[in-house]
């Protein structure tokens, strides 16, 4: 496995929306397991494809392994079935957007169905951190990143910062 180069804001890469997977086969089962090196190292919950440079639908977490826990996921193709009307309000961190935590308020639970890594298609019921998280990396996959979710308050206080990031 290998620890893997991630883009900083404001890499235009992180804006584009990502492309399909489509057939699984060892390449993407490598970039699986070497993303998931790269969290542990990072050290982050959740990445996306287009974090590390590859516009392709693939993202995973591990929304426990700080507490003790890990429990390593991967999800290809994904897509957002049905979201709870409950929501959530807390604070993420983005490995893309070292240094700027925002308060993101997402739906508390998520179905989501996606493709295994031996191609199967899988849907599941997804609550608690692993739904956050989830939320967080889909959202990569289109293009979107926590910076926009931001009410006015916290983008004016988060300015100055996202400035110097992108003179940098
Ligand atoms: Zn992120």
């Amino acid at each position: 496995m290998a620890v893997l180069p991630i883009l900083r804001f404001p890499d235009p890469r992180l804006r584009r929306v990502a492309l399909p997977v489509g057939a699984v086969d060892d390449r993407i089962r490598q970039l699986a397991a070497d993303m998931l090196e790269t969290i542990y190292t990072a050290p982050g919950r959740g990445l996306a494809g287009p974090q590390v440079g590859v516009l392709r639908r693939i993202f995973v977490i591990d929304a426990t392994w700080k507490e003790g826990t890990p429990t390593p996921r991967v999800f290809l193709d994904p897509e957002l079935i049905d979201a709870s009307e409950t929501l959530h309000a807390g604070t993420e961190g983005c490995l893309s957007i070292p240094g700027l935590p925002v308060t993101v308020s997402r739906p508390a639970e998520v179905t989501l169905r996606w493709t295994d890594l031996d191609g199967a298609p899988r849907s599941e019921r997804l609550t608690g951190a692993e739904a956050i998280c989830a939320q967080h990396e889909l959202d990569h996959l289109n293009g979107r990143l926590i910076i926009d979710l931001m009410d006015a308050d916290a983008r004016a206080a988060a300015a100055p910062a996202l400035a110097a990031m992108e003179r940098a």
